[in-house]
């Protein structure tokens, strides 16, 4: 028999988009239910790194997860990136920040998505519905209702927090997927990769023809095991029809960097894959009692691809959405437009920005030159350093030359 249940707040997804939106709603008597098809600690396809911004905007939404995130001995510590273009050449720039490695962290997404879990259960309000994947969605005059064949959840306002699949996004929103802001992504954990030891906290990206303007990544778990993947566009891959499983494989197996370092490697799973919906164009993210927020609003930044912080920065700044709505009592299209503009001043110049970098930047010849370049210079290095540690020294005629000694 199909059960009922009524809330003020639906989210559709558990991940760090709709977890985010009810921590930050712990302040408030709303009642939460959240719709997971996922049973926790559950995984999700994932690079696993985490930016700069995640421990910012964690701390923003609880110090207490916060804390929990730098207790986890399930993090590890990035200490900077090695780049390696399509001529084989590399090169490596340390993060260091007045002596410290800088607040960036890899977690598999299994312990990470996990620890948010924990700090959302601890609001009495909240009640999780795991193990239930929603599958319809309907709107009436005071409600929109989600269900699938054993339940109808009534909710006030509905977060579409799905991810790169929602329902929401698809059903209310009419969102469609856009080839030319879409990447496919693929993962693999591996163990007994080869690090050294200078570079073994290190993100490590590698460019060639079959990926760019994407790349494959190597990322360390620590003890030799690896997160192995890679992201290339969606309309690449459906013009040249590429087989981007082949490509991972043979890359591992032909690179002259990688057949090295996995020479001993073995993989510890099969091959997964899951879309990126890439950010950079305006596009409507909310309308009448819903909002949606992280994949399912194509906030991913369109060249490394990152989308965690986005996703929970889009789920706290949805959850002041949702105080307010229910202040004024209206949960009108036109009053939730206040979210779609927050976004667009906040979030969308960055990911243009990013979109901009990639088309000039991320190019096979472009690539070689800026390696070869950083080999001899050691310009981006010390671009790095001065940002890090002496940034008012960083002034536009600086920036300038430093973009001008990269392009030309
Ligand atoms: C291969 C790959 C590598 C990536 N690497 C990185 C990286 O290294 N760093 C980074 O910052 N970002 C990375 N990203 C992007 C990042 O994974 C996403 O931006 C982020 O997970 C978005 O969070 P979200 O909460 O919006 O969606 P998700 O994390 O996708 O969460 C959506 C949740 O909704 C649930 N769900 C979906 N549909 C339904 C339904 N119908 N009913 C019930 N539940 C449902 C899912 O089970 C899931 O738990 C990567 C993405 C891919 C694909």
């Amino acid at each position: 028999m199909t059960k009922n249940a009524e809330f003020d707040v639906l989210i559709e997804g558990a991940g760090p988009a709709g977890l985010a939106c009810a921590i930050a709603l712990a302040d408030t008597n709303l009642k939460i239910g959240i719709i997971e098809k996922g049973v926790f600690p559950r995984d999700k396809t994932c690079g696993d790194a985490l930016s700069l911004d995640i421990t910012n905007q964690l701390k923003q939404l609880s110090p207490r997860l916060a804390e929990n995130f730098y207790a986890s001995s399930k993090t590890g510590i990035v200490k900077g990136v090695y780049v390696c273009a399509p001529n084989n050449e590399s090169f490596t720039v340390d993060l260091i920040q007045h002596g410290k490695p800088l607040d960036m962290h890899i977690s598999k997404r299994i312990d990470f998505d996990y620890l948010l879990y924990q700090e959302a259960k601890q609001n009495q309000n909240v009640t999780f519905f795991e193990g239930e994947k929603a599958t319809a969605v309907e709107k009436d005059n005071d409600n929109l209702t989600i269900s699938n064949k054993n339940y109808n959840w009534k909710g006030k306002i509905v977060i579409g927090a799905g991810g790169a699949h929602s329902l929401v996004a698809k059903r209310l929103a009419g969102q469609k997927m856009n080839k030319n802001l879409h990447a496919a992504g693929l993962r693999v954990y591996y163990e007994n990769v080869h690090f050294d030891e200078k570079t073994a906290h290190h993100l490590e990206f590698y460019f060639f023809d079959d990926v760019i303007p994407g790349y494959l990544w190597v990322f360390p778990l620590g003890e030799g095991k690896a997160n192995v993947g890679l992201g290339i566009s969606s309309k690449k891959v459906s013009k040249e029809k590429l087989n981007i499983k082949e490509i991972l494989n043979n890359a591992i197996e032909k690179h002259p960097v990688l057949k090295e370092k996995f020479k001993n490697a073995k993989a510890l799973e099969t091959i997964k894959g899951h879309g990126l919906p890439l950010g950079s164009k305006k596009i409507s993210i909310s309308g009448d009692r819903y909002i949606l927020v992280g994949d399912a609003a194509s906030l991913i930044d369109p060249m490394s691809g990152e989308g965690i912080a986005n996703a929970i920065r889009s789920g706290r700044y949805a959850a002041d959405q949702i105080k307010k709505a229910f202040d004024k009592n209206d949960f009108s299209a036109s009053f939730m437009k206040q979210y779609d503009k927050r976004i667009n001043k906040l979030v969308l110049p960055e990911l243009r920005a990013s979109r901009l970098m990639q088309y000039l930047f991320i190019r096979k010849n472009k690539m070689n030159r800026i390696v070869n370049k950083e080999k001899r210079t050691g310009n981006i290095q010390e671009f790095v350093n001065i940002a890090l540690n002496d940034p008012k020294n960083l002034n536009n005629t600086y920036y300038f030359k430093m973009i001008m000694s990269l392009l030309f």
